[in-house]
């Protein structure tokens, strides 16, 4: 985006800011590339370089936890050091000062609960990659540990219940998080400004979200660096590097909007920049 484009845009997305009442983020694996997390579908992702195995494969068979787990730690080992980045720093400011009341996220990385945004504002579709869980009892063990017993015994973790320990991701087959889901339709039914940053939108069904708001009547803007299939329903398409866009905006000490002061988003009008 052209600089003067990019600071009109940026003008537009704080008025929208400034108007709405409440506002909620989706987030993708576009926030977090600039972390050093690859995306999924640029060109030579690291994610893609082997087939995924489906969940009723992980179930089914031995060799198949070993292969997963095998492939999450060397994938962990590729971003073992990311920090949260210049977008979750604003949308962490925008959800401690202004109207952000949730980050949905279909990001597995931590790092929206690593920029100090509260938990509970956060709301994570496919789970978190960062610790892993029984299938059976649902408790928590740590990803170290699980990498010590792989190596100490070559077998793929099990649960003191017997339960089958799997990381606390969504895997292909497997069912979406029932209160994750839930909690997010009820956040986007909330929201009069829906952001979606960072995201293909082609993944579903947590790309029926931006939809849902629009249809609910909220103001949906959209933050990517490449055209989505959502676009053409969107009120204002910021086409922009994602940190570079957002950070001036806290960087220049832009007053954020607060919840009490916002006035009606009905002043708000469709805008495509
Ligand atoms: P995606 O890879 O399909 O889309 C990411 C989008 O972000 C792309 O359109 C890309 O052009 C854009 N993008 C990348 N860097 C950008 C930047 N700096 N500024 C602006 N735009 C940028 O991601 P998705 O829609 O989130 O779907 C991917 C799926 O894979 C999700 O289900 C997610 O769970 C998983 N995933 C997660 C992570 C993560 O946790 N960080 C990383 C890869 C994949």
């Amino acid at each position: 985006m052209h600089s003067e484009d990019q600071s009109r845009s940026r003008d537009e997305f704080v008025r929208m800011l400034t108007r709405c009442k409440n506002a909620v983020a989706f987030t993708g694996a576009g926030i977090s590339t600039e972390c050093g997390v690859p995306d999924f579908r640029s060109p030579d992702s690291a994610w893609r370089r082997n087939k995924p195995i489906p969940f009723a494969d992980f179930l089914a068979r031995e060799d198949m936890r070993l292969e997963a787990w095998r492939r999450k730690f060397a994938m962990d080992d590729l971003y073992a050091d990311a920090k949260p980045g210049r977008g979750h720093a604003a949308l962490q400011r925008l959800a401690a000062n202004g109207p952000l009341s949730a980050v949905i996220t279909q990001n597995i990385d931590g790092l929206h609960q690593q920029s100090g945004i509260a938990e509970d504002k956060v709301i994570e579709l496919h789970g978190n990659g960062t610790f892993a869980r029984c299938l059976e009892c649902g408790s928590r063990h740590e990803l170290s540990t699980v990498r010590e017993e792989i190596a100490g015994r070559a077998a793929a973790p099990r649960c003191g219940c017997g339960g089958i320990v799997k990381s606390a991701t969504i895997s292909f087959g497997q069912a979406m998080p029932k209160e994750a889901m839930q909690r997010a339709r009820r956040a986007t039914l909330a929201c009069d400004l829906f952001i979606a940053i960072g995201s293909s939108l082609v993944v579903h069904p947590a790309a029926s979200f931006p939809l849902i708001a629009k249809q609910n009547g909220a103001f949906l803007i959209i933050l990517n660096g490449e055209a989505t299939p959502l676009d053409d329903q969107a009120d204002l398409v910021l086409r922009s590097d994602i940190g570079d866009f957002l950070d001036p905006i806290w960087r220049d000490g832009v007053a954020l909007p607060s919840a009490t002061s916002a006035s009606s988003p009905q002043d708000n009008k469709k805008t495509t920049l």
